[in-house]
C-alpha cells in the first residue's frame, strides 16, 4: 500500500501517523521527493482500512499495490534510482558504457583491452573470471586469478570492474570488485540473491534465458528485501523460436521496466545477438529506447578468444558504437 502525504504536513502529524502504522506491524519505507512524501507500507495491509487512512488530515491519497514486488516498484519510489560507480552515474540520464572481454584470459589481454575501452569512452570494465559455460569441457574462466588480473587492470586504468559470481562460496573473492554480476543462469538462485542483498555492492542482475519481466523484478526484490537497493537490471536477450540470432533482444522491456520500476535498465547487445555485426544496430536501438547503459563484449583478438569471440567487437568498432551512442543520446525516449 502507498500513502501519499500532503505537502504541508507537520513533523508531529508525520510521527503520529508512522507510530500508528508501526503499531499495525507494518514496515514503512519513506520516500521524500522534491515536493511530496510517499510512504510505502510493507507487510500485511489487508486489514488496514484505506478509507480511514484517506480521511486523515495529513493524507493526500492511498493506493493499494497489487504487484508482489514492492521495493523495486516505481509506485513506492517514484524517482529514478541512480547508482554511482567510479565516475559513472548509472540511471543518471547519461548512458553508461561497460565494456571488456567475455573472459579474462591473461594479464596482457585484460590490460590491453582495459586501456582501449577506456580510451573509447567505457566507464566500467567487464570481464568474466567465473564462466557459466554450457559444456563442462569449455574454458571455465581463470577464477581467483582472473579477479586478481581485473583488479590490476582497475589499478592501471582507474576503471571500476564488473564480474560475475556463480556461487555464494566465491563471495570473499569479490571484496574489491565494484559491481557484482548475477548472470542469466543464476537469476533465480535465490540463496545467492539473498546473500547479495545483505551486502551493499551494486548488483548487475541479468534477465534469465526464459524469464518474464515480473520474474526479473521479483529477483531484484530478493536482493532489495535484504537491504541492498543497488540493483541494475539487464536485458540480454531471451530464448524464442528464432534461431537466426543467439537470443532475441526484447527491446520492449526497456520502457516496460522503466514504467514498472525505478531501477536503472541496461542492455547487453552482445549476448542478445551472438554476432558482432548486429551489436551496433541493437546498441543504438537500446539507447534510443531509453536504456541507461550498455554492456558490450570487446576483444583485441576475437578470432582467438577463449569465449564468445564471434560476438565480440574489436576496440575500433567499440569506439564507433560509443561515438554513435553519444550522438543519439539527445534523441533517446525517456
Ligand atoms: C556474461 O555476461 O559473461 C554472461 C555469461 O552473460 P549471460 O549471463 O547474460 O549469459
Ligand atoms: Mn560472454
Amino acid at each position: 500500500m502507498i500513502v501519499i502525504l500532503k505537502e504541508n504536513h507537520t513533523p508531529q502529524q508525520f510521527d503520529s501517523l508512522c507510530g500508528w502504522l508501526k503499531a499495525q506491524k507494518l514496515d514503512i519505507q519513506v520516500n521524500r521527493g522534491y515536493r511530496q512524501t510517499v510512504l510505502g507500507l510493507l507487510g500485511d495491509t489487508t486489514q488496514l482500512d484505506a478509507d480511514l487512512l484517506r480521511a486523515l488530515e495529513i493524507v493526500e491519497d492511498v493506493k493499494r499495490v497489487s504487484e508482489p514486488y514492492k521495493k523495486a516498484n516505481r509506485k513506492f519510489h517514484p524517482a529514478n534510482t541512480v547508482i554511482t560507480v567510479g565516475d559513472a552515474e548509472i540511471g543518471g540520464g547519461e548512458p553508461v558504457l561497460i565494456a571488456g572481454p567475455c573472459s579474462v584470459e591473461s594479464r596482457e589481454q585484460i590490460l590491453a583491452i582495459a586501456r582501449l575501452v577506456k580510451d573509447a569512452g567505457a566507464k566500467l570494465l567487464r570481464g568474466g573470471a567465473f564462466k557459466p559455460r554450457t559444456s563442462p569441457y569449455d574454458f571455465q574462466g581463470m577464477r581467483a586469478e582472473g579477479i586478481e588480473l581485473l583488479l590490476e587492470a582497475k589499478k592501471d586504468t582507474g576503471l571500476p570492474i564488473v564480474t560475475e559470481i556463480m556461487d555464494i562460496s566465491q563471495l570473499p573473492l569479490f571484496a574489491d570488485v565494484d559491481v557484482i554480476q548475477v548472470g542469466a543462469r543464476n537469476m533465480q538462485n535465490f540463496e545467492l540473491l539473498k546473500e547479495l542483498g545483505r551486502g551493499d555492492k551494486p548488483i548487475l542482475l541479468k534477465r534469465g534465458l526464459s524469464s518474464t519481466v515480473k520474474e526479473l523484478l521479483m529477483s531484484a526484490e530478493y536482493i532489495m528485501a535484504g537491504g541492498n537497493s543497488k540493483v541494475i537490471l539487464c536485458e540480454r536477450g531471451i530464448r524464442t523460436f528464432e534461431t537466426a540470432t543467439r537470443n532475441t533482444l526484447d527491446i520492449s522491456v526497456v520502457p516496460v521496466l522503466h514504467e514498472l520500476s525505478h531501477l536503472p535498465v541496461i542492455v547487453d547487445p552482445s549476448h542478445a545477438t551472438g554476432v558482432y555485426r548486429y551489436v551496433k544496430p541493437l546498441a543504438v536501438a537500446a539507447i534510443a529506447a531509453g536504456a541507461d547503459g550498455l554492456i558490450i563484449e570487446v576483444h583485441n583478438d576475437p578470432e582467438h578468444a577463449l569465449c564468445d569471440g564471434p560476438q565480440s567487437l574489436k576496440p575500433g568498432a567499440f569506439a564507433e558504437v560509443a561515438e554513435l551512442v553519444r550522438k543519439i543520446t539527445p534523441f533517446a525516449v525517456r
